[in-house]
């Protein structure tokens, strides 16, 4: 039973590395009861239109969304930005730079991979990318996964694609600050998405959040596919204490791939503002049905 509005403000679609089209994941999304639905794909834009178009048909509020790859203090951090404008045209330059190198990586991840006897690994991988621009290391999980070499994403993930393990490319995405710039350049407001999963240490968490904060970012999620209860504990505090708004996304990526479902999450916690209270200006109501 939901109190407040069944956002889900984050999923991914075969524009980046999910296994839905747009449209596929509006009338998912609606089935599963979400009121307010934001195609988030990493570094990309291309959905946009599709996704509003989609959202408007399957009769649910829609905001604007993106995933951007960061790279701060040596680690990736992903940046949602809600409510920004895919017209934009900063924002548009940025992504477009922040997107190139991937299938550079992803011919040396091939590379780590053939030394440990797995050949074929680039064009295994491509054989799942519906965006050439787009290449992720989650094609590359599938494709491992659909060979028979692991079971599941996450197994690929620990044994081949983590920092020191042979497919692991280290990659420089785009700085914390100028993310926040095209987020905010865009209309948008910018969301450090699930930080329960980040390896810091609280120093460099209390850095992340403190910078964030002092380049304008404007929220955190607290509610995401991969946080746990302590997780959601931890950042409701960060929240209240870096003043932050709270948003709620499940990080679909696609059935049989996700642990959360669209529109799967609680309600958010109490004492926190929902981000989408800041975004009202910039959601797309569906029409009014006949
Ligand atoms: P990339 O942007 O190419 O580095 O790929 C990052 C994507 O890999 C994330 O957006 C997730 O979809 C996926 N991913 C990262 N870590 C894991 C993991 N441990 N298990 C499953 N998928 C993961
Ligand atoms: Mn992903
Ligand atoms: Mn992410
Ligand atoms: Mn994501």
């Amino acid at each position: 039973m939901h109190h407040l509005l069944n956002a889900d403000l984050h999923s991914h679609s075969t524009l980046s590395d999910g296994t839905l089209e747009p449209e596929a994941l509006a009338r998912r999304a609606a089935d599963n009861g979400v009121e307010l639905w934001a195609l988030t794909d990493h570094d990309e834009l291309g959905g946009q239109a599709r996704a509003a178009a989609a959202a408007q048909a399957a009769g649910i509020a829609w905001l604007g969304g993106v995933e951007i790859s960061v790279t701060f203090a040596g680690e990736t951090v992903h940046v949602v930005g809600l409510g920004v404008d895919a017209a934009d045209a900063a924002l548009q330059a940025g992504l477009a730079r922040t997107r190139e190198g991937r299938l550079q990586r992803a011919r040396e991840m091939a590379e780590g991979l053939a030394k440990v006897g797995l050949k074929g690994a680039y064009e295994g991988a491509l054989a799942y990318v519906h965006n050439p621009d787009l290449v992720a290391r989650t094609h590359f999980a599938r494709w491992l996964v659909d060979t028979g070499v692991c079971r599941d994403n996450g197994e690929v993930f620990r044994r081949y694609l983590v920092e020191g393990k042979p497919g692991y490319v280290p990659h420089r995405w785009a700085g914390l600050g100028e993310t926040v710039r095209w987020i905010r350049g865009a209309g948008g407001v910018a969301v450090i998405a699930h930080p329960g999963r980040y390896k810091f240490t609280p120093t460099e968490e209390y850095a992340l959040f403190s910078e964030f904060k002092a380049h304008g970012g404007e929220g955190v999620e607290v509610l995401t596919g991969s946080h746990g209860t302590a997780d959601v504990t931890k950042y409701t505090q960060m929240a209240k204490e870096f003043d932050l708004a709270a948003s709620r996304g499940s990080d679909f990526h696609g059935p049989g791939e996700s642990r959360i479902d669209l529109g799967d999450l609680p309600d958010l916690p109490g004492g926190l503002q929902p981000v989408w209270e800041r975004l009202q200006h910039r959601i797309r109501q569906p029409a009014p049905t006949a």
